[in-house]
């Protein structure tokens, strides 16, 4: 298991001991979040880090806490995600097309990784960008701190990366070739679906849907849901 960040390692653990008081009686999962669905996405959706209580909790991305909530009802409305929420592993949530993958993977104090930590955990999403590279089509990123993390892994994965890089925006997009995805890549950005951004307004269902809308066109996939 990856201990390469001390800061986030202790954070990790310390919280699974200690849990918050609605969850004491479970087991957290206290330790790196792997990236979660579909082994061939045609959309990759990459987020900030697992939230203390959510994914650290659960040991799935997104997964029981608030911005999932937020964020997998949209999938589901979208056609991305077979069920509406995302509560707890084996609770019957599939992605369909997509994967999920944080830019950090373990959970950081205040939810607020350092750019160091950026960097060492970057190694980890080369490795999976590279394993799903040939059949990617979009990159929705969750906030700016997963879009600045996106270029150097891009990077490293062979898709060319423009100079200088384009700003974060919800809704900004950047078209991205390299000799594995000849058709290209769609990388969108999004705000992040977090408490203080969705509690405020800042985003909304329909935000959101118009980017996951907007990630199916790109990514070649009907606009019907395709569940069944
Ligand atoms: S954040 Fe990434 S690099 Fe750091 S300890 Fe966790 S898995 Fe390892």
């Amino acid at each position: 298991m990856c201990r390469a960040c001390p800061r986030l390692v202790a954070w990790r653990e310390e919280v699974a001991l200690t849990r918050r008081r609605a969850f004491r009686d479970e087991r957290y999962w206290g330790r790196p979040i792997p990236g979660w669905g579909s082994e061939r996405p045609r959309l990759l959706i990459v987020g900030l880090a697992p939230a203390a209580h959510g994914g650290n909790r659960t040991g799935r991305i997104f997964t029981g806490d608030r911005s999932g909530d937020f964020l997998f009802a949209s999938l589901y409305r979208t056609g991305f995600a077979v069920q509406p929420t995302s509560v707890a592993a084996g609770d019957g949530q599939r992605l369909v097309d997509a994967r999920m993958v944080a830019a950090v993977r373990c959970a950081p104090p205040d939810n607020k990784p350092l750019p160091a930590e950026r960097d060492t955990c970057a190694p980890w999403l080369v490795a999976e960008l590279d394993l799903v590279a040939a059949d990617l089509r979009a990159v929705v990123c969750l906030g700016g701190f997963a879009w600045q993390a996106m270029w150097p892994v891009l990077g490293r994965c062979g898709f060319a990366v423009p100079r200088p890089r384009p700003a974060f925006g919800h809704g900004a997009e950047v078209r991205l070739t390299s000799a594995r995805a000849p058709d290209g890549v769609l990388l969108i950005g999004c705000y992040h679906p977090s408490q203080q951004n969705t509690f405020t307004g800042r985003v909304t269902p329909d935000m959101l849907d118009a980017i996951f809308t907007r990630a199916r066109t790109a990514a070649g996939l009907e606009s019907d849901r395709p569940i069944t």
